[in-house]
């Protein structure tokens, strides 16, 4: 009896559903215009929470940036606007770049930033890069015309042309720093200061040194992860980037590669612009290779390749990098490379490539010795991209699968050329099917990352926000 009733509710329920939203069907992803990566690990923040809004952005349409929010407490999205005009994206016999995906930060008056649309400049536009090479767009940054407002924007025009991948830091007294790399894959890497919510900012400063080698075969390089520390202090984690000259000894893969090794740590304490070692040795601008060897070596990673995912502290200020590490397979992105983690325990970094997290992207927090990974990545046992927590409860020496956030189908996806070109057993690597940003800033546990999943034979990105109760979803008109 009790169950006939408990049925015949569901009845009328669903019934009286229908009747009040007869078209509104809900999809578990925010918008479907994502482009190209859509969003990355790197080029972070790509979003932010305050005031109980969650406010994220992307690379979309013709690879300009867009800009969403989500409000937690009515439950209703607000966009995608476009928040500015890349001059990438423009031209369709190019292939896509997704270098300029934006990077947010919300300043102290509330205004919103974005950072966008750079991959080191074009010279016959913007005349001479002193710190690096060229290669194409524009960096620039738009603000919104209102606080906490994403319906209307404008460019400043006053950061330097030629940056790619920012990452944006808003210290305690409201300063903001950018910091991205000068140019093409030969140039410095800089910062860029502003005291006044982003209205000017200072010249560049290098830190990272690009310079050509002594055994004249390439240049030193370098990528770069930037995040905020304790108090006045900025954390850089960093990798070196093997540049070897077309036609080189070493370089068997045709140009520029993305072979990078090794994993570095320095801090920059923003009260006195002083840069040390973890060991507090001081450093001077801008580091070298044979200084980052001699002082901020944190793994010496052999010879397999890495690719630098976020580098940050503890509330202890003691650090933690994150980074995606596998073999050298002979092509010019890698092997698949797995999550890796390592922490500074006082003397030593300690950490161990092989302790069980998957191949994927995503970001980690630290409580103590509980260490947690959200991964978006393949499922090597089911074939399919999935996010998913990855559980260490010893300080990161092993991690254990934990909660599925989101699961797509199978990819079936087009693969790009380069995937396309390689041996099938590695068809899967570093997951084609989706993309993942950096942790959202102050993130609300209901919204702590952007996924941008590439759906069966289409060009556009499924733009999810995800966070402990799966994705967020939207009613669709
Ligand atoms: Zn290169």
């Amino acid at each position: 009896m009790y169950k006939f009733l408990f049925v015949s509710g569901l009845v009328i329920l669903s019934a009286c559903a229908d009747v009040t939203s007869p078209q509104t069907e809900t999809t578990p992803y925010f918008a479907e215009n994502g482009f190209g990566e859509g969003v990355a690990v790197v080029q972070h923040p790509a979003g932010e929470h305050i005031n109980g809004i969650t406010y994220v952005s992307y690379q979309g349409s013709n690879e300009d940036p867009y800009v969403a929010s989500y409000d937690h407490s009515t439950k209703e999205w607000s966009g995608p606007f476009k928040a500015g005009t890349s001059i990438l994206g423009k031209d369709p016999t190019k292939k896509i770049d997704s270098h300029g995906k934006p990077t947010m930060i919300i300043d102290d008056e509330g205004y919103i930033h974005i950072f966008y649309g750079g991959h080191g400049g074009v010279k016959e536009l913007h005349g001479d890069n002193a710190l690096g090479g060229y290669h194409s767009g524009e960096n620039r940054h738009a603000v919104s015309q209102k606080p906490y407002d994403i319906t209307a924007w404008r460019d400043l025009n006053n950061i330097t042309p030629f940056g790619t991948y920012n990452q944006a830091v808003k210290m305690d007294n409201g300063d903001i720093y950018l910091f991205y790399r000068h140019g093409a894959h030969r140039s410095d890497w800089v910062y860029q200061k502003s005291s006044d919510n982003g209205l000017t900012f200072s010249d560049p400063v290098s830190f990272l040194k690009s310079k050509r080698r002594e055994d004249n075969i390439g240049n030193d390089s370098w990528y770069a992860s930037v995040s905020k520390g304790v108090g006045d202090e900025i954390v850089i984690g960093f990798d070196y980037h093997y540049c070897w000259d077309r036609g080189a000894p070493r370089n068997n893969r045709g140009g520029h590669s993305t072979e990078r090794k090794n994993l570095y740590f320095v801090k920059f304490n923003t009260r006195d612009n002083s840069w040390k070692t973890v060991k507090d040795e001081t450093l001077s601008l801008p580091i070298t290779k044979d200084v980052a060897d001699e002082k901020a070596l944190a793994v010496d990673t052999g010879d397999k390749w890495t690719f630098n995912g976020i580098t940050k502290v503890d509330v202890k200020g003691m650090p933690h990098i994150n980074a995606y590490i596998g073999e050298d397979i002979g092509w010019q992105i890698g092997g698949p490379k797995h999550a890796s983690y390592f922490a500074w325990d006082g003397e030593n970094w300690v950490g161990d490539v092989k302790s069980g997290l998957p191949i994927g992207r995503g970001d980690f927090l630290v409580d103590e010795e509980n260490v947690r990974f959200l991964l978006s990545g393949i499922d090597p046992t089911s074939d399919k991209t999935k996010v998913q927590w990855w559980n260490s409860q010893n300080s990161g020496l092993n991690f254990t699968p934990g909660k599925v956030l989101l699961k797509f189908g199978d990819f079936k996806g087009e693969p790009s050329k380069e995937m396309a070109n390689r041996p099938k057993s590695l068809s899967n690597l570093d997951s084609p099917g989706s993309a993942a940003s950096a942790f959202i800033k102050n993130a609300h546990p209901d919204a702590r990352i952007i996924i941008a999943e590439k759906p069966e034979k289409s060009e556009w990105r499924r733009m999810y926000l995800v966070g402990d109760n799966g994705p967020i979803g939207r009613p669709q008109k």
